[in-house]
């Protein structure tokens, strides 16, 4: 071991230097946007819980009367663990969608494993947005695909690269609908009729659209007025503005069931518990009628933008619940999230390889939990420790 002890020791050495090493916190106890960590109260501006669903009591309740039913699928969808929850969740997310068909996944970051892998092989083309999420270059990985990676939101790009794409093989394009770590929404327009020009397959992952955007929070390509026809298929994932665990693809029936017949990530994997489907598919029915919700929370979206305008903060161009503030450094990122942490905010330090090198960030993301003071708190304290520090420069 001691070769390994050296690498592991060396790694470590470098990750301290770059102020790249992370560290966990324990969350003791959560209620709507306040958590307990390490016995302290703090207001989370961190988290993906836009809705507020994550600590909702009609989740809890559902969650309870689900598991009396027992708790664990006991098998794979293909062997014996399809159970009557995943089905009537399907359903229910397909008509939520619009779409034939769904198929649920443990997680979001198997689903887009799933969708590479299933679909493509060694002789076809993914293009993708340079800021997609991490899961989808990892799928890429798993088909053994090429990876074409266009300048971030530039569908002129990413139409050049399929028009590249003249061999035995096919493409696909996927985009994050919403991306994760800078907030704006994806050209879906200007991307689907690229996708139509070149047979491309476009797949839109919702996971940051969903409850969000959209009638009814259907998500980015509902937003965008585009359906299956032209986004045959999109990732739906419960962790965030549903407030659970778990994912979904929704689409074209015929994609869907080669995915079912193809997908390691899909059939090497026991079922989501049934009981988490349950509450997943309340949750569903809870975001579907939860505009007020949404509406509380493009209030708090405009509370925060205007208030940072006033203070000269320059958040990123966003329009979503995720709002960020470029710092650029990581230990300077560290230092405004530590700083924040300690006026009692717990705000994310997101530094590479999450973002491009030189691009750490503080990401502020809001939730229909906030309260408007929260927002206003939030601000004061940046502008003590962000415009006050700069001004004594
Ligand atoms: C969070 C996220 C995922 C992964 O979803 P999980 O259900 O958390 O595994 C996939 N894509 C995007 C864009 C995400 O933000």
């Amino acid at each position: 071991m001691s070769r390994w002890h050296e690498r592991l020791h060396e790694a470590a050495r470098q990750r301290a230097a770059q102020a790249a090493q992370r560290a966990l916190h324990t969350v003791q106890r959560r209620d709507g946007a306040r958590v307990w960590v390490a016995g302290r109260e703090l207001i989370d501006f961190a988290g993906n819980d836009y809705l507020g669903l994550a600590s909702d009591p009609r989740l809890s309740r559902a969650l309870r009367d689900a598991a009396a039913r027992g708790v664990g699928a006991s098998a794979s969808h293909l062997v014996s663990g399809h159970h009557a929850a995943h089905a009537e969740l399907e359903q229910a997310l397909a008509r939520w969608f619009d779409a034939p068909r769904a198929l649920l996944l443990g997680s979001g970051y198997a689903g887009n494993l799933a969708v590479l892998q299933g679909l493509l092989g060694r002789a076809d083309r993914c293009v993708q947005d340079r800021l997609n999420h991490a899961s989808l270059i990892d799928g890429a990985r798993l088909a053994a695909c090429t990876l074409h990676r266009y300048p971030h939101a530039d569908a002129e790009a990413a139409e050049r690269q399929l028009a590249r794409g003249s061999g035995r093989g096919l493409s696909l394009l996927a985009s994050d609908g919403v991306f994760s770590m800078d907030g704006d929404v994806a050209p879906l327009p200007a991307l689907a009729a690229a996708c139509a020009r070149h047979d491309a397959l476009f797949y839109v992952d919702e996971a940051h659209a969903l409850g969000v955007l959209g009638a009814r929070g259907a998500g980015s390509v509902a937003a965008a007025g585009l359906g299956t026809t032209q986004v045959p298929l999109r990732l739906c994932t419960f962790g965030k503005a549903l407030g659970c665990y778990g994912a979904a693809l929704v689409g074209d029936g015929a994609v869907i069931e080669h995915l079912l017949q193809t997908a390691r990530p899909y059939i090497y994997t026991t079922a989501l518990p049934p009981a988490l489907a349950d509450v997943a598919h309340a949750a569903v029915l809870l975001a579907q009628g939860a505009d007020a919700e949404r509406a509380r929370l493009q209030q708090n979206i405009a509370r925060l933008r205007s208030g940072a305008a006033q203070l000269g903060l320059p958040l990123m161009a966003s329009s979503t619940p995720i709002q960020p503030l470029l710092v650029g450094d990581n230990a300077g990122t560290l230092a405004l999230a530590d700083a924040l942490r300690a006026r009692g905010f717990w705000v994310g330090a997101i530094r590479p390889p999450t973002v491009p090198p030189g691009h750490a960030r503080l990401r502020i993301t809001l939730s229909a939990a906030h309260r408007s003071a929260d927002i206003d708190a939030l601000l004061a304290a940046l502008a003590h420790i962000v415009v006050g520090a700069s001004n004594a420069h």
